[in-house]
């Protein structure tokens, strides 16, 4: 298998935990006999300092020209006094624009090694596993019109407005991601609205229910968003593919990242658009750059996605997230996951973190081989 990534590490912690990443692709690539090239591009503040713009054309030409793109993470304090148009964050938003993904997909995953680092109780988070599909380009942050008038005289001196917006089509679309997904895992999807009050959720609701009629090896069922925030917290073993508009999912995928227990801990994709792009959640970290202190590990289940979602290679992805569970199940931990203080948690940097995995993944895969050959 073939496959170019452009590989646009960014600011602060991101080249030291993208590197990580592209590390455990390259071992997937020799384990496996595949050829992935790995082309790097500038964007963020380094961008900035390098050619004055924080996206320069030849990243996204770069990027327009590749299978997937992987990002680090933007974002340096020294750039804070420009205009957020000029700021390095300005870049990831020209290129999730320019690359058109139109569903978010953030993998909410309880792993029992790091049960305590969870606000909720162990039972609570036993075995969970959910995907949000968050529709990324319509609703409340784009529809028109929007503007805030600061100098109206009605209203008590200011009257603001946004408009939740969506069309049949733009559902449509995502709907379908959401189904096809939970066709590969667990065969269910939960679609989230507000139809008890919203015409855009009624139209939402009644698309999607019709979308499911294609689908039926996969159980549809609605939740309204204020009902979803409790059960995500009460009973989140009952999720499996979680579809949702922008403004919901914005809201609900950060409130299921307690369920992981550490921003360091958690990946993303961006689908749907000319290139599929790929980045961990977290940001630069400007407060632990530099120091080895970095957790690559949402970056590492990061490139598991690339093989999942831009390669179709399903097994070498779920090789690298059980690499991951084995080294935590091993007691190793980077210092943001790090709580026995009796030292049965040995406290490694970002470096050995990414090595163990890879041995682990090594070592899994020779013995995967081993067992084929007797
Ligand atoms: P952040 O995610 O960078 O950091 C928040 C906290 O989590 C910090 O204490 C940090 O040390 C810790 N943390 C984050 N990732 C970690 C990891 N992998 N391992 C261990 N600890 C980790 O968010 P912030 O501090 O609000 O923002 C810092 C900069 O990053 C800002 O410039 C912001 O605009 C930018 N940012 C970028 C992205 C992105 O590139 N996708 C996302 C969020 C924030």
């Amino acid at each position: 298998m073939k496959l170019k990534i452009a590989v646009l590490a960014g600011d602060g912690i991101g080249p030291e935990v993208t590197h990580e990443a592209t590390e455990i692709l390259r071992a997937v690539a020799n384990l496996g006999g595949h050829e992935f090239t790995f082309e790097p591009g500038l964007i963020g503040g380094v961008a900035i300092t390098e050619t004055g713009t924080p996206l320069p054309p030849t990243t996204l030409d770069l990027a327009l020209d590749s299978d997937a793109v992987f990002l680090g993470a933007v974002g340096d304090n020294k750039f804070a006094a420009l205009s957020p148009d000029k700021r390095p964050e300005a870049g990831l938003l020209q290129i999730r624009q320019a690359l058109g993904g139109f569903a978010n997909l953030r993998p909410s995953v309880a792993y029992t090694a790091l049960a305590v680092n969870s606000p909720l109780r162990p039972e609570v988070t036993k075995d969970v596993d959910i995907l949000f599909v968050r529709e990324l380009l319509g609703g409340l942050y784009f529809g028109a019109p929007r503007w805030w008038d600061q100098t109206s005289s009605a209203n008590g001196g200011g009257e603001a407005i946004n408009t939740m917006r969506y069309t049949r089509d733009e559902v449509v679309r995502v709907a379908r991601v959401a189904f096809e997904l939970a066709e590969k895992r667990r065969k269910k999807v939960t679609s989230v609205d507000k139809a008890n009050v919203l015409e855009v959720s009624q139209l939402w609701r009644a698309t999607v229910s019709e979308i499911a009629k294609d689908y039926p090896g996969v159980t549809l069922e609605h939740q309204l968003v204020d009902s979803m925030a409790m059960h995500l917290m009460n009973t989140p073993r009952n999720f499996d593919v979680v579809l949702t508009e922008n403004l919901f999912g914005d809201i609900l995928s950060d409130e299921a990242a307690v369920i992981t227990g550490s921003l360091g801990m958690l990946p993303s994709a961006t689908i749907g658009g000319a290139v599929n792009l790929f980045e961990p959640v977290h940001g630069s970290a400007p407060d632990i750059a530099g120091t080895g202190k970095a957790n690559p590990l949402g970056a590492i289940l990061t490139a598991a996605m690339v093989l999942r979602h831009s390669a179709h290679l399903e097994a070498e992805a779920a090789a690298i997230e059980a690499a991951v569970q084995h080294v935590l199940s091993e007691g190793y931990r980077t210092a943001d996951l790090a709580r026995a203080a009796d030292g049965t948690q040995p406290v490694v940097s970002t470096k050995q973190m990414g090595k163990l995995v890879q041995q682990a993944l090594t070592e899994a895969t020779d013995r995967r081989q081993s067992m084929h050959a007797v």
